[in-house]
């Protein structure tokens, strides 16, 4: 059939109140596509119940059978389970989704840090850097005590490729803005890509992860010519981003660099339940909200389902389904304009349901 074939992960805790949330609101797109759901296992609980977090029936009905995933959220123990490993990351790595894609956009209502505008776009690489996890332990001779290492891995690959993404997003953008300015308010220059890196210290890694993504810009000037790009070291980037969140546009990372400013972005829009991600790879993409499973509030029907529904928007986007994309966004920030149903995290009273019909009211 014609229909888009979506795999639904709710996984653990609120996980299971904000994906279908989502998926009331991609069944209620006007005009939209014909969806297929399937429902898939895994998560914690998965494995607590199964003894394995991530069943290879999942694995293999994305693969084969699948268009999309949306994904709800783990509950990893912080201390370490024999046998179990997140299957987030082990995900990312089977379908090579290699670029998490993460926009911040403010929230008038919420309060927060600064009440600066800013309408960020956070590309972090998903394959390598600290994640490749090879570390070792070894005993120092001389004092007796433990030395832990780890490696780091920047490869030119991979540094290209998500380079190239941050180009041509920051190109998309500037598309949108111009067809329908409510979708990306806030940014009022020529696009803009900000390379975050260390390079003044890791002059090798970050050196090539630097180098390899100016180089893109340099590859394409027919193409290219039209978005800016500036560098940032990633210290004085997390000062930047605090004190002057609406001088970026678009901002490309190495894999840990983008996992810490992008939780740091979080926080100046308010609250953790209205930011959304993407795994973005070349023929698979998965929809994700940033948070986790909430345990302090699962189950209490409150959880705030924007997050999972602007992620849902992302996978359309990302399918290349850009016009029921932006529907979505509107009616997400239109309620969060109206700002009379918002649920706790942003100073409410509403339920998840409550924030599923206003959003279903403006699409
Ligand atoms: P968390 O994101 O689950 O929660 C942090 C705080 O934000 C909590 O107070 C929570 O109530 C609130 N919050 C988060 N999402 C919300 C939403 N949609 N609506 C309203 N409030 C929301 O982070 P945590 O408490 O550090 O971790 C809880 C569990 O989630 C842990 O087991 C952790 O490993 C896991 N986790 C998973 C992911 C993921 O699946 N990608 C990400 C982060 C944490
Ligand atoms: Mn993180």
């Amino acid at each position: 059939s014609s229909a888009i074939r979506i795999g639904l992960i709710p996984a653990d805790g609120i996980g299971r109140e904000v994906i279908p949330a989502a998926q009331r609101v991609l069944e209620a797109l006007p005009n939209g596509p014909k969806f297929d759901f399937v429902h898939l296992d895994a998560g914690f609980e998965h494995f607590q119940k199964t003894g394995t977090a991530l069943p290879q029936s999942t694995v293999d009905t994305l693969k084969n059978e699948c268009h999309g995933a949306l994904f709800g959220a783990v509950s990893s123990p912080s201390h370490k389970v024999a046998g179990y490993s997140s299957p987030i990351v082990a995900l990312r790595k089977h379908l090579d989704l290699y670029a998490n894609v993460r926009p911040v956009i403010s929230v008038k209502s919420a309060s927060t840090p600064n009440q600066k505008e800013l309408d960020m776009l956070i590309i972090r690489e998903n394959t390598e850097c600290l994640y490749i996890k090879s570390e070792r332990i070894e005993q120092d001779p001389k004092t007796g005590l433990k030395v832990a290492y780890a490696d780091r891995k920047i490869s030119e690959y991979a540094s290209k490729r998500i380079g190239a993404m941050a180009f041509n997003m920051a190109l998309t953008r500037q598309k949108l803005r111009e067809q329908k300015p409510l979708a990306q308010r806030f940014w009022k220059h020529a696009p803009r890509v900000t390379i975050v890196h260390k390079s003044n210290v890791m002059s090798v890694t970050d050196g090539l992860f630097r180098e390899t993504v100016r180089a893109v810009k340099e590859s394409n000037p027919e193409l290219y010519s039209g978005v800016d790009m500036d560098e940032q070291l990633v210290d004085s980037m997390v000062y930047r981003m605090f004190r002057e969140p609406e001088a970026f546009d678009v901002v490309v990372a190495p894999n840990l660099y983008g996992d810490i400013i992008s939780d740091g972005a979080a926080a100046l829009v308010g609250s953790l339940g209205v930011v959304p991600s993407a795994n973005v790879g070349d023929s698979f993409v998965m929809g994700e909200p940033v948070h986790g499973s909430a345990p302090d509030i699962a189950g209490k029907g409150i959880a705030n389902p924007i997050a999972a529904i602007r992620s849902a928007g992302l996978l359309l986007e990302h399918m290349g389904h850009t016009a029921h994309a932006l529907a979505m966004y509107d009616a997400v920030n239109a309620v969060l304009a109206d700002a009379s149903v918002l649920t706790p995290d942003l100073g409410g009273k509403s339920s998840t349901n409550d924030v599923v019909e206003a959003v279903l009211k403006h699409l």
